[in-house]
């Protein structure tokens, strides 16, 4: 069994609005103040918390007569707060993430409902202490009943509901295909067999409007009616570039996926490439890294092979015919002749064959575990 979640619109009455909004409150009241006990614990007496003493301190709380009202809410999505801070202290203890921030108003907000908290039949969804269902905007089926449901409202006003389902994936039919793939700016995605994606770049597009809009914004008075008019009209430009980001994205993967039994592909550490401030718009527009988180679950899912290759293979200055290396290959030679055996190159499908190739000997290597079906070449 796997999970996936489903995300739907969904469009609150006014009583369910209120609810939320008073859930979001009491959210970030009990996230921060928790995490403030927390870092004054370790800092002012060096010691460590957990989740269960987090958990203990809670309760505390809401017994305390100032903050009695957090006991108007569902206490569940309170509880899920401590939990998923918890998850954000292990992963800074672990080097991965910084230290966890305090949530913020103006931000995006989100509650999450475990089962007790929420209620699901025949395809109507009842949330805690609310009589009428959710409108919910359905765009497609779910598989199952969820198992958890995450109610947000972006910073462009909107209400979306996120469900957790758990399915059994089927495996798509075998195909005998085998493909490298090298990320790039001009094309997202190239292929050893010579597709190029193409890159709608999505921040370049609405750049204009979005300068605009900004321009517009900091001319208002902070914290004014029409300053939170105008945030909202930026809001509204920036979650229109990330939903046709995602959409661009979901395609090209699904394609990728549904096409070849194996892909192959370098593994990335975008957030160091990212401190290159020139190239560090373009680098966030492609998405590389939802890139290939996506083809890492789709291939799961679907009985597909992912294989990542180490970032550090010179994948671009290899010759994918006879494997000689050249020392040096600027980004802006896109085409270049191999110096041992005179192979005229395209700088992205010579990287993506070598990526390829790589994948390959790393399968059998068995580094990972080889598909049932041969490797076609
Ligand atoms: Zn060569």
């Amino acid at each position: 069994m796997r999970e996936r979640a489903y995300k739907y619109r969904f469009y609150p009455t006014t009583e369910q609005a209120d609810l939320l909004a008073q859930t979001f409150g009491c959210i970030r009241v009990v996230y921060n103040s928790i995490l403030k006990w927390r870092t004054d614990a370790y800092y002012n007496n060096g010691e460590s918390t957990n989740y269960n003493s987090a958990s203990a301190k809670l309760t505390e709380l809401k017994k305390q007569d100032e903050f009695n009202w957090l006991n108007d809410v569902s206490c569940v999505p309170l509880q899920q707060s401590i939990r998923n801070q918890q998850t954000a202290f292990t992963n800074f203890f672990k080097g991965r993430t910084k230290y966890p921030n305090v949530k913020k108003k103006r931000s995006n907000q989100s509650a999450e409902f475990t089962k007790s908290a929420f209620k699901y039949k025949d395809r109507k969804v009842y949330i805690a202490k609310c009589k009428a269902p959710l409108n919910i905007k359905w765009s497609r089926e779910i598989l199952s009943a969820p198992t958890t449901i995450t109610i947000s409202k972006d910073c462009a006003g909107r209400w979306f509901v996120s469900m957790l389902c758990r399915f059994e994936p089927k495996s798509l039919p075998v195909v005998n295909k085998t493909v490298g793939i090298d990320l790039g700016l001009t094309d997202i995605a190239i292929t050893s067999d010579g597709f190029k994606s193409g890159n709608p770049r999505h921040t370049a597009k609405y750049a204009a409007k979005l300068k605009k809009a900004q321009k517009h914004l900091s001319k208002k008075k902070k914290g004014s009616a029409n300053f939170h008019k105008a945030k909202l009209v930026v809001a509204k430009i920036q979650a229109k570039i990330g939903d046709s980001r995602r959409d661009f994205t979901h395609k090209l993967t699904t394609k990728l996926i549904n096409e070849n039994q194996v892909i192959s592909c370098e593994s990335l550490s975008v957030k160091n490439m990212v401190k290159n401030k020139k190239l560090s718009k373009a680098i966030s527009d492609a998405n590389w890294d939802e890139f290939v988180r996506q083809l890492a679950y789709k291939a799961d899912w679907y009985g597909r092979t992912l294989v990542k290759i180490n970032k550090w293979y010179p994948s671009s200055k290899r010759c994918n015919c006879c494997g000689h290396v050249v020392d040096s290959l600027p980004l802006h030679i896109r085409h270049w002749t191999c110096p041992a055996c005179e192979s005229k190159l395209d700088r992205d499908t010579n990287a993506a064959i070598n990526i390829k190739g790589a994948g390959q000997a790393l399968l059998a290597c068995g580094v990972k575990v080889r598909p049932k079906q041969p490797l076609c070449c």
